[in-house]
C-alpha cells in the first residue's frame, strides 16, 4: 500500500527540501461567532509533505480552523493561505475582499477533509461514494474514476466492499470509505478532524493504520486528534491549541519534553 500511495502522492520535486513556499501558511487568522472570538490569531505554516497534528482541550479552535483552511468557514482577519493561495479572499489595497463561490469551490477542490462522522452518501454503495466527486467535479470518465476508486479502496482494505452500502459496514470501515472518498480528489492536503473519536478502539486502530500509511506516502497531512501516541508516532511536529491561539508547534520529541510549560502539562494530564 504503502509503495503505491507513494507514488501518487510522492515528495517529488514539491519536498520540503526544494525550500517552496509552506503548502499552508496561516498568518495571524482570527475569527468571531458573533462576540466570541474563537480564533485570536493563529500563525503556523505547514511544508509539503508535512504532517501536523493538532491537539488541545475541546473548545479551543481546532476544528474551526481546520474549517477556515477548508473554506467551509470563514475568518474575519490574518491571512490563510493554501498553496499560495489565498483561502476565501481576494486582497485589494490590504483590503480582504470575499471571493465568488465558484472561486471557492475551485480552492476547496485540492483540499480533502475527512470527519469525526463519517459524512458518506448513504443511498450510494461505496464505489459510487469514491467515483461521485471524480466524474461529477473531475469531469473524469466513468472508467478512469471505477479504476482508480477501487485501486483506493483496495488500499484502505475495503477491496471486498465496492458494492456495499456504508450502512452495512462498520465505523471503522466507513471512515476508511470516506479516506478513499477524500483521496479520490487527488487532493494536495488532507484535514482529519478527531477521525477516529466515533470508533471503538478496536477499528480506531485499523483507522489509524491507513493515515499512519498515507503520512508514509508524503502527503501533506493536518490532523486535529486525541490519540496521542499516535500523534507522536506520525507527526512531523504537533501543535497544542489553546482558547483560540496555538501554545507550542514543536517536533514530538521536543513537544513532550516540554516539561516546563504547565499549560501543555495540564492539558497533556487530562488525556493519558
Ligand atoms: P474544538 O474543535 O477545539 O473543540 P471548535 O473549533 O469546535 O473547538 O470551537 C471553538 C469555539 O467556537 C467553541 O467555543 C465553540 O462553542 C464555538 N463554536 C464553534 N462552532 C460554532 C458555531 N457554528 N457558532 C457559534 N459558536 C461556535
Ligand atoms: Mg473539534
Amino acid at each position: 500500500m504503502t509503495e503505491n500511495l507513494q507514488k501518487q502522492h510522492g515528495k517529488g520535486t514539491s519536498g520540503p527540501e526544494t525550500g517552496l513556499t509552506p503548502l499552508v501558511l496561516a498568518d495571524g487568522v482570527r475569527k468571531w461567532f458573533g462576540h466570541l472570538e474563537v480564533l485570536k490569531g493563529i500563525s503556523l505554516s505547514v511544508s509539503h509533505g508535512e504532517v501536523l497534528s493538532i491537539v488541545g482541550r475541546s473548545g479551543s479552535g481546532k476544528s474551526t480552523f481546520l474549517r477556515c483552511i477548508n473554506n467551509l468557514e470563514t475568518y474575519q482577519d490574518g491571512r490563510l493561505y493554501v498553496a499560495e493561495n489565498l483561502i476565501g479572499y481576494r486582497e485589494v489595497n490590504g483590503k480582504l475582499r470575499a471571493l465568488p463561490t465558484r472561486a471557492i469551490v475551485q480552492q476547496r477542490r485540492h483540499i480533502g477533509m475527512v470527519f469525526q462522522q463519517f459524512n458518506l452518501f448513504w443511498h450510494m454503495t461505496v464505489l459510487e461514494n469514491v467515483i461521485e466527486g471524480p466524474i461529477r467535479v473531475l469531469n473524469e470518465p466513468r472508467e478512469t474514476a471505477v479504476e482508480r476508486g477501487r485501486e483506493l479502496l483496495i488500499k484502505v482494505g475495503l477491496g471486498d466492499k465496492f458494492d456495499s452500502y456504508p450502512m452495512k459496514l462498520s465505523g471503522g470501515q466507513q471512515q476508511r470509505a470516506a479516506i478513499a472518498r477524500a483521496l479520490a480528489m487527488q487532493p494536495k492536503l488532507m484535514l482529519f478532524d478527531e477521525p477516529t473519536s466515533a470508533l471503538d478502539p478496536e477499528t480506531t486502530g485499523e483507522v489509524l493504520a491507513v493515515i499512519a500509511d498515507l503520512a508514509q506516502s508524503g502527503m501533506t497531512m493536518v490532523i486535529v486528534t486525541h490519540e496521542m501516541s499516535f500523534a507522536q508516532r506520525v507527526s512531523d511536529r504537533i501543535a497544542f491549541m489553546e482558547e483560540g491561539l496555538v501554545n507550542t508547534i514543536a517536533t514530538p520529541d521536543a513537544f513532550f519534553g516540554q516539561s516546563d510549560n504547565k499549560s501543555l502539562q495540564r492539558f497533556l494530564a487530562t488525556i493519558h
